[in-house]
């Protein structure tokens, strides 16, 4: 599969705009999942912008 950032990057829900990888949903989806991670776009906006991208902090989030 390719990822083609210019296209991600117009649905990319993510605010941390210092991230290296934003828009590159594959890099993305890696990053947070090699560290037992959810990636931003999974929370809700108040969620997203904790930047805490834990399970327990999605499972929170999800709660609300
Ligand atoms: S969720 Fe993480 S890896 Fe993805 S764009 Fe946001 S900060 Fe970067």
């Amino acid at each position: 599969m390719e990822c083609i950032s210019s296209q991600s990057l117009k649905h990319c829900t993510c605010t941390y705009s210092a991230c290296d990888i934003r828009g590159n949903c594959c890099k993305c989806v890696a990053r947070h999942q090699g560290r037992g991670e959810i990636p931003g776009c999974f929370f809700t906006p108040e969620g997203e912008r904790s930047y805490d991208r834990s399970v327990a902090n999605f499972i929170k989030d999800q709660s609300r």
